[in-house]
């Protein structure tokens, strides 16, 4: 985002990207309408697989409880082609980049900002750090210290195509998305339908069982429902961690850098949605980069006005203090949540994971 509006503008841009493109990462592949809205495409001009969602189910032990909206409140996509498209579209728009190049290091000086990818230095007087969450630029800011003090998600997800007649045959069908909350009550597995794909994957907070059992888990649960044909072959599971957004804990940016993205730790709490955080706070730092500020200072105003963004609202608040009641408390206080048609709907869907 940031690549493609700062080229729009007729900067001189240089994208590093670690990986070849397209390329999939772990994600489950669910963006909100606000989400799509900010990264400026819509249904009649997003080319690739674009699901719409009409209703989300909550899987309980006593069973899916449903809700449904007259229009769509989400898509799913699949990574791979989403994240594809927004590099060309960088690319189309005069935005030099190099794929399958990474950066080994990031010096940050008084007048610029200094790259290193194998042997060849790049200057620049910005550097953005949108690395995710192992971005180089954030490692020059803190070290290992910048993921401290923050609250992370552990998580593993596999995409696979299994074939549109073989989800439609299967117990829970296709176009419904599906999250289980955790039994610990610390996060949430899903099963979510894309197209002929079938993403199923687990995230949750540090310090209950590990992600490996809890996957294991799941895929116990989903074959005992017969919803999860034994004969699939799903894709392996790939693990990744992030920090979620639960107040700003130090800058986001200085004299000439700016972190934008899981870079920053920017997803939201309960749900996880991390690409719209990633794609507006990508828009925030191209404007920033445009008002050409000048010294430390303003610097400060790009932290200001993402923190702003994030918010500091209840959700925001809610999840740390959640975290600290007893573990069956927690458990009681979801599945009421969950269960009550009203409060799921305002609260946990539309709050929380629309909102
Ligand atoms: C299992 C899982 C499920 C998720 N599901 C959802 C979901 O359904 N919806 C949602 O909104 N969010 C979801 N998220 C969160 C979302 O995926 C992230 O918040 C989002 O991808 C952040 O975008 P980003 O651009 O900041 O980082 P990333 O998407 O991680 O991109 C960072 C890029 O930087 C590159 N890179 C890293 N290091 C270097 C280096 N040294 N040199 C060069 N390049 C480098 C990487 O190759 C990568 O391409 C999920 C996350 C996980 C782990």
């Amino acid at each position: 985002m940031t690549a493609w509006k700062l080229a729009l503008a007729g900067c001189e841009v240089l994208l590093i990207e670690a990986k070849t493109f397209p390329r999939s990462k772990p994600c489950a592949g669910w963006i909100t309408c606000a989400a799509m809205q900010a990264m400026a495409f819509d249904a009649t001009t997003y080319p690739h697989l674009l699901v719409p969602i009409t209703r989300v189910a909550i899987g309980l032990h006593d069973g899916l409880h449903v809700t449904h909206w007259p229009n769509p409140v989400s898509y799913g996509i699949l990574r791979r082609e989403l994240d594809d498209f927004l590099l060309q579209r960088a690319r189309a728009a005069g935005a030099e980049i190099w794929l399958g190049r990474r950066v080994d290091r990031v010096e940050l000086g008084q007048d610029d900002a200094l790259v290193v990818v194998g042997a060849t230095q790049v200057r620049g007087k910005w550097v953005v750090g949108a690395g995710g969450a192992s971005c180089p630029v954030a490692r020059a800011v803190g070290g290992k210290s910048f993921w401290q003090h923050r609250t992370m998600v552990a998580s593993q997800t596999s995409e696979t195509p299994i074939g549109i007649r073989q989800l439609e045959n299967s117990g829970l069908g296709t176009g419904l998305p599906v999250l289980f909350p955790e039994p610990e009550a610390d996060g949430y597995a899903w099963y979510f339908t894309k197209g002929d794909h079938l993403n199923i994957g687990v995230g949750a907070l540090g310090g209950g069982p590990a992600i490996p059992m809890r996957r294991q888990r799941f895929l116990e649960r989903l074959q005992r429902a017969g919803t999860l044909d034994p004969s699939w072959k799903l894709a392996p599971f790939i693990g990744h961690s992030y920090a979620l957004w639960r107040g700003l804990r130090q800058p986001l940016a200085g004299r000439n850098h700016l972190l934008v993205g899981d870079a920053a730790g920017l997803a939201r709490d309960f749900s996880g949605e991390g690409i719209g955080p990633a794609v507006r706070s990508g828009s925030l730092a191209a404007n920033f980069i445009l008002s050409q500020p000048s010294g430390d200072s303003e610097a400060n105003d790009h932290t200001r006005q993402l923190a702003r963004l994030q918010g500091h609202g209840l959700i925001t608040k809610m999840g740390g203090i959640l975290e600290k009641l007893p573990q069956s408390f927690r458990r009681t206080l979801v599945e009421s949540l969950c269960r009550s048609p009203w409060l799921r709907r305002r609260w946990v869907l539309e709050k929380a994971f629309l909102g």
